[in-house]
């Protein structure tokens, strides 16, 4: 990267692994598409699209929708491409160069490059020997480091580690340090406790349509926090940066949650069944609240699994992150790590 300056010399392109075919559990995507009913109201919606004039900036109509999924002001709510957008803009927004950014791990991985990318310091909070996160490891570091910003993941990505509702307003009762709360997956988990965003003045929530809404084709997130910080955000944040498609999709999608109801059971009730078989075979799986399962495996299992076709998310050496696919898919997979 010819052009790249010095300080990013060691950064790589994000990369989940797009695979062509095959079984493809490797990038925490639902295994089933939304409801069909809802993606005929997704096609309907193409034809209202008014191509030639851009989207509206200030995504009026879905911010009401979200707000009123969850029983908010829609001045509280800011949307992004993605959940990464918005991530992004809270770290540019917020960060000086030097500034400390702390953050369990491991966890997800894009946190470290947004730090990196505004010259900021990541420093790693890690769990214990059995790589379980502790509340009070977090508060003890936020005390040592007096970070600017500090990121919670949960339920973490990779590991699948929830924290409730109680953990978390003990991390953000102890520190005056604006607190990202990364809730991409709790749709999954035993609460979502999205709201309790709008207790503090120190906690921006983000959540994604990518995960339990099945809609990681729109690239759509949002930020859920009082109305200076959403200010913040809308102040970064690149202009129309979310398509009117997207923001079509989002406000049907939103206003239907109910029907997914059903394959975010599905997935969740898949998920004990991938974790209990693993588990009494005598593997090294983690607990999940998640729609993917973290586990430390000989590599040979996984080239078995690459050899019948089946994609999974490789770390390191030994350390694998499996999504949870369909019944048929998981039967697949099951069989393969006899
Ligand atoms: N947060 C976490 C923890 C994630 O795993 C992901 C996606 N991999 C994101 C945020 C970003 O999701 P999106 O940009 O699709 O909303």
């Amino acid at each position: 990267m010819k052009y790249m300056k010095k300080s990013f010399a060691n950064m790589e392109p994000y990369h989940s692994g797009l695979i062509p075919e095959g079984i493809i559990l490797n990038a925490n995507e639902s295994p089933i598409a939304p409801p069909k009913c809802l993606v005929d109201e997704f096609i309907k919606a193409v034809n209202k699209i008014e191509f030639n004039r851009y989207p509206d900036m200030d995504e009026v109509k879905l911010n009401e929708a979200i707000a009123k999924h969850y029983g908010i002001n829609p001045n509280n709510v800011s949307c992004g491409v993605g959940s990464d957008e918005l991530l992004d803009v809270m770290f540019r927004a917020t960060l000086e160069v030097n500034d400390k950014v702390l953050g369990f791990s491991p966890s997800f991985s894009m946190y470290q490059v947004f730090t990196e990318l505004v010259g900021a310091k990541y420093i790693p909070v890690y769990g214990d020997s059995n790589m379980i996160f502790h509340v009070d490891d977090m508060i003890k570091a936020i005390k040592e480091y007096n970070p600017k910003l500090v990121l919670i993941c949960t339920p973490n990505n990779p590991t699948g580690q929830y924290l409730s509702k109680d953990e978390v307003r003990r991390i953000i009762e102890s520190t005056d340090a604006l607190i990202g709360l990364d809730l991409a997956y709790i749709d999954f988990a035993k609460e979502d406790y999205t709201k309790i965003a709008l207790e503090y003045d120190n906690v921006i929530a983000f959540k994604t349509f990518s995960k339990a809404m099945a809609l990681p084709s729109i690239r759509l997130g949002y930020a859920i926090s009082n109305k200076d910080n959403i200010d913040m955000l809308n102040a970064i944040k690149a202009p129309y940066s979310v398509t009117t498609f997207t923001q079509m999709v989002g406000e049907i999608a939103i206003n239907h949650f109910e029907l997914y109801k059903n394959q975010i059971e599905e997935i969740k009730s898949e998920r004990e069944r991938i974790y209990h078989t693993l588990k009494e075979r005598g593997y090294n799986i983690y607990p999940s609240e998640a729609n993917f399962l973290y586990v430390l495996m000989d590599d040979s299992k996984n080239e078995l699994l690459i050899k019948n076709k089946i994609y999974i998310r490789k770390f390191k050496n030994g350390v694998y992150r499996i999504t949870v696919g369909t019944k048929s898919e998981n039967d697949s997979l099951l069989e393969v790590l006899k």
